[in-house]
């Protein structure tokens, strides 16, 4: 008797915001990885790329995966959306996945509190991956934040610094947002309470138990992130540095494998990699 074969078919993965500096990199990164394949690529309407082959656009050699700005036609021939885009995109593609019953990945950042309510709305219905760093090295940071700042009193103050590439639009960062979260979830405090995002003229002195951010931006730097957190006469820095954005592009992918069977819901990185 044949032996049966427990190997599942290639996860197809849609790419929107295929032409953009992450859409690049997950086309590669899939092209590399085994158990997806690119179902089809996507970009916005009047978009310069449309038309033209998603493996070519990324420099992986022609895959006959013709970039298009049909996103609908293009979620009926998928299993899962990876999803580096734009806010407003987001959350139309939050309803269109729903709709179409396949997973969502969500990278994009700088959502509103509205934009995200309605990703949650999505979520009942829908299975939902979204976080603000998909690699593993600042997920696996987090959990070293949560726990510092709890073994730390408000003694000592917690700042987050992160530099990127000139081009970002969004400040601070999806990440240093997460990572500020994870400072104030070891505290037991609310972040919106805590969080101070901007500091100019005459601040007075600082509030002991608030959570500073710092926003550096610049060159091509992909991301960097530490959490400093300062007592009198010490200072204790966690930090990650992203020198490849092939990093987020590797957890994405896993993301959307991690998504097959399960029930609709939101989930994070932190579920996907179990931490
Ligand atoms: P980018 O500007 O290079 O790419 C965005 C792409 O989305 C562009 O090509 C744009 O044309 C396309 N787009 C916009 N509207 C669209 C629409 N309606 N339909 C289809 N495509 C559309 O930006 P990027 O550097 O690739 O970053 C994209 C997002 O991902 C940002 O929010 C960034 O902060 C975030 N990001 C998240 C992570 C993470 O791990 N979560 C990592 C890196 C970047």
């Amino acid at each position: 008797m044949a032996k049966q074969s427990t190997k599942q078919a290639p996860l197809g993965l849609v790419v929107v915001g295929a032409a953009g500096r992450m859409g690049r990199t997950l086309i590669r990164v899939i092209h590399e990885m085994p158990g997806a394949k690119l179902a089809a690529a996507v970009e916005r309407k009047g978009a310069a790329e449309i038309g033209k082959d998603a493996g070519e656009l990324a420099g992986v050699g022609a895959n006959g995966v013709l970039v298009t700005d049909d996103a609908a036609k293009a979620f009926a021939a998928g299993d899962a959306v990876l999803d580096f885009t734009v806010p407003e995109a987001t959350v139309a593609f939050a309803a269109l996945a729903a709709r179409a019953k396949i997973a969502h990945v969500i990278g994009t950042t700088g959502l509103s509190a509205a934009e995200d309510a309605e990703i949650a709305a999505a979520a009942k219905k829908a299975v939902i991956v979204k976080s603000g760093n998909m690699s593993l090295g600042v997920n696996l940071l987090a959990v070293l934040v949560r726990q510092a700042a709890k073994a730390l009193d408000a003694d000592f103050d917690i700042e987050v610094v992160e530099m990127h590439h000139r081009h970002k639009v969004d400040a601070p960062s999806g990440t240093a947002l997460l990572l500020g979260r994870a400072a104030a979830e070891g505290r037991a405090v609310d972040l919106s309470e805590a969080s101070v995002r901007v500091r100019d003229g005459i601040t007075g002195a600082r509030r002991r138990g608030d959570i500073g951010f710092a926003t550096l931006r610049g060159g091509s730097v992909v991301g960097e992130h530490s959490v400093l957190l300062a007592g009198e006469g010490e200072v204790i820095e966690l930090a990650h540095r992203a020198t490849d954005r092939a990093i987020f592009a590797r957890g994405a992918v896993k993301a959307a494998l991690w998504t097959r069977g399960r029930k609709p819901g939101l989930y994070s990185m932190a579920d996907v990699l179990g931490l």
